[in-house]
């Protein structure tokens, strides 16, 4: 029996995924919760045998259920991440570091782009590139289908360095300069989403000077929803910076609808980030529809991530069931879906790995390594809840404070988080970190950023190498 990271109750069913590859077979909660796993999966390092002693506690299996589908524990213990050893990892690239499931990240991609296919053939799942913007994940996903959503030169410039079609390209920004449209333009992104008048007029006089071809836009809507997010994250609520409310949607199209050198394709809409209901999405669409038949509507991301045990988010079918549904309802029927999933896309994927520095007993012990807001911004900028484990004993242990090495008493990883009788030199895993870390890592107290490795079928390789600290001397002129 082997040891998946996976429950029913964890994971959406994939029985309408006919992409989902993640290795090793889907374990009930019932047999996975059984006490006598003992044979292996296919040379796979599982769950300890009878009388091995118990290597994975009862907390630890509902742990491994927040870690990518391809994670499992060793005999001795030892947490596996796409087949590989942490400590192997740890060893070949030391600590902290990032380490993603290339199989989790291919299977979600594959049920983002078979399901949106499956309900509403017109469509493109685009990764919004903000996410996890280094080349290896726009390559990844681009062989899966996707196309990319970037905001600004710099996540442009990094997907056509991955080799990314430009035809599939939606640039987004609410201050794109002179510079990145012109960058766009003459990259022949496939889509401008216009944000605004200024936006409007200064898209029209670049594309007249660039190219004497047209341009395809959007016209970005806040359609005034307020999903129950974190206030950092919720923009299509009226007041938030990005878009133009109805009525200024209503003009901005009338007027590109006038335009020789910008062609109006649709309009946009994104309500959010870590939206763990599909209530407002569907109202998104709604408020899309109101504005009139365009050939491309794009319905944005947001659908939440499950970071921690309470978390429920509505699985990609459910979401997607929401969006075409609504869709089917009040959208054109030869209209083409564009939808722009981010977190959703590469969180789960996702494990930090660091090592510890120092155990400093107390009420609830500190446990300090050497990471922390450097390469994980989300607990202080969002409040985000993550869970972790002693890597080498996997889950069950006494509430810790598991902190960073940084000069803020605000820089926690995870606050009250049952750690197994850590020691200085055990490795910590956190998992569910895959989105919004890599993209937010900094170099605060001179914290070189971690490399990125990714893990498949028992092999790893770096994507991203750490900083050195000749790299931090690199832009500093004296
Ligand atoms: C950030 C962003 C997304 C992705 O949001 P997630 O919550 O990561 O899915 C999609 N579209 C736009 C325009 C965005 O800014």
């Amino acid at each position: 029996m082997s040891f998946a990271a996976t429950t029913p109750a964890a994971r959406p069913s994939t029985a309408r995924s006919t992409g989902n590859a993640a290795p090793g077979p889907r374990v009930p909660a019932a047999a996975a919760g059984s006490a006598t796993g003992t044979a292996t999966d296919s040379g796979r390092a599982t769950r300890s045998g009878a009388g091995a002693g118990q290597r994975v506690t009862a907390a630890g299996e509902e742990l491994l259920g927040l870690f990518p589908p391809g994670t499992s524990v060793a005999d001795d213990g030892t947490l596996l991440i796409g087949g590989v050893p942490v400590t192997e990892l740890a060893e070949a690239y030391g600590t902290p570091a990032l380490l993603v499931d290339e199989n989790a990240v291919r299977a979600r991609a594959r049920r983002y782009v078979d399901g949106l296919a499956a309900r509403w053939p017109n469509s493109r799942v685009t990764f919004a590139s903000k996410a996890f913007p280094c080349t290896a994940v726009y390559r990844l996903l681009a062989e899966e289908g996707l196309g990319f959503d970037v905001a600004g030169g710099g996540e442009l410039t990094l997907a056509l360095a991955a080799g990314a079609d430009p035809e599939g390209l939606v640039v987004h920004g609410n201050a794109k300069t002179e510079e990145e449209l012109r960058l766009a333009v003459e990259a022949r992104a496939g889509l401008i989403v216009l944000d605004s008048f200024d936006d409007i007029d200064r898209l029209e006089r670049i594309v007249g000077e660039v190219s004497g071809r047209t341009q395809g836009v959007l016209v970005r809507v806040t359609p005034d929803i307020r999903p129950d997010t974190h206030e950092a994250v919720s923009t299509g609520q009226a007041g938030a910076k990005f878009g133009l409310l109805l009525p200024q949607a209503r003009e901005a199209v009338a007027r590109l609808r006038g335009s020789d050198r910008l062609r109006l394709d649709g309009v946009h809409a994104h309500i959010g980030s870590q939206i763990m209901e599909t209530g407002p999405f569907a109202r998104a669409v709604e408020a899309l529809a109101g504005l009139g038949e365009f050939a491309v509507y794009d319905l944005g991301g947001g659908l939440g991530s499950r970071y921690t045990y309470r978390d429920r988010p509505p699985s990609v079918e459910h979401y997607l069931d929401t969006l075409v549904g609504t869709a089917g309802m009040v959208l054109p029927a030869g209209a083409r879906i564009l939808i722009e999933p981010g977190r959703s896309m590469v969180a789960e994927a996702g494990v930090s790995l660091y090592r510890v520095v120092t155990v400093k007993p107390g009420g609830q012990p500190f446990v300090a390594v050497d990471g922390g807001m450097g390469d994980n911004l989300e607990v202080s900028l969002y409040g985000q809840r993550f869970e972790a484990t002693v890597a080498t004993r996997v889950g069950g242990g006494e509430r810790c404070r598991l902190v960073g090495r940084h000069c803020e008493s605000g820089d926690v990883l995870s606050a009250g988080v049952p750690l197994r009788d850590p020691r200085p030199g055990d490795l910590v895993a956190v998992p569910v970190t895959g989105a919004y870390t890599y993209a937010l890592s900094n170099n605060y107290n001179g914290a070189r950023r971690p490399p990125v490795v990714f893990c498949r079928d028992g092999e790893h390789r770096a994507v991203v190498r750490r900083e050195s600290y000749q790299d931090l001397l690199r832009r500093d002129l004296g």
